[in-house]
């Protein structure tokens, strides 16, 4: 195809909206919604949901804070990496929700599952959620929720900014997040509440969840991440 072809066989595809898959964008079939098939098929789920209590997530969230039990779904490969990047930054919330549909289908056959009473995505601030039109963490609860049938509830916020995480050492991410998030009373008593992430690394952003989820009454929660970059 020449560009001029291949621009304009691009316009029409934009006019038509050709769903393609948020990994390797190639155009979806069927019953194949937002990911396709193999690239669904190319994860690699981890086994933390049969040791909630002893595997590198937990490890690293208890390191900061106590917590009932913590899994990541997935490895961080290739793949888990161009569906985090779309979610994050292509503008596809709707492949967020499909991954947490798929993590939400395999966590069920899980015994962890039966003690996951309700679903609190990490929140993002409201300035970064107006930019990128949503937040990823509340569409993987989505999908987790259709798929666990379990609700999704929302006591945690973000009080500032907070500087990026990446650009910043350990000891600074700690300092950086401290007393940034707090929570209300809407998970006061509830047993079985899972805080939900897109991915864990150091720990830090969740362990402030937590304690803020803590400081307002919550006994303690699960932790749950779509990936582990650990
Ligand atoms: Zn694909």
């Amino acid at each position: 195809m020449t560009a001029w072809a291949r621009t304009a066989w691009e316009a029409i595809l934009d006019v038509l909206y050709v769903p393609e898959c948020g990994a390797c964008r190639k155009t979806l079939f069927g019953t194949e919604k937002s990911v396709c098939l193999p690239c669904l098929s190319a994860l690699e789920a981890t086994d933390h949901a049969r040791r909630p209590d002893d595997n590198p997530v937990y490890h690293t969230i208890s390191s900061h804070v106590p917590v009932q039990g913590a899994a990541a779904g997935f490895v961080f490969n290739d793949t888990m990496r161009e569906f985090i990047h779309a979610f994050k930054y292509d503008n596809r919330p709707d492949v967020a929700r499909r991954l947490g549909r798929w993590w939400g289908e395999r966590l069920g056959e899980q015994p962890l599952a039966a003690n996951i009473t309700c679903l609190v995505p990490m929140p993002l601030h409201v300035r970064k959620e107006r930019e990128r039109g949503y937040n990823q963490a509340r569409e993987l609860a989505g999908g987790l929720s259709k798929a666990l049938n379990v609700p999704v509830v929302y006591p945690l916020a973000r009080l500032r900014h907070t500087r990026q995480q990446a650009l910043l050492s350990q000891a600074e991410r700690l300092t950086n997040v401290a007393g940034a998030m707090r929570a209300d009373a809407t998970t006061a008593g509830v047993q079985g509440v899972a805080v939900i992430d897109d991915v864990v690394t150091t720990g830090a952003t969740m362990a402030a969840a937590v304690k803020a989820l803590y400081a307002a009454g919550t006994p303690p929660v699960y932790v749950l991440a779509l990936a582990t970059a650990g």
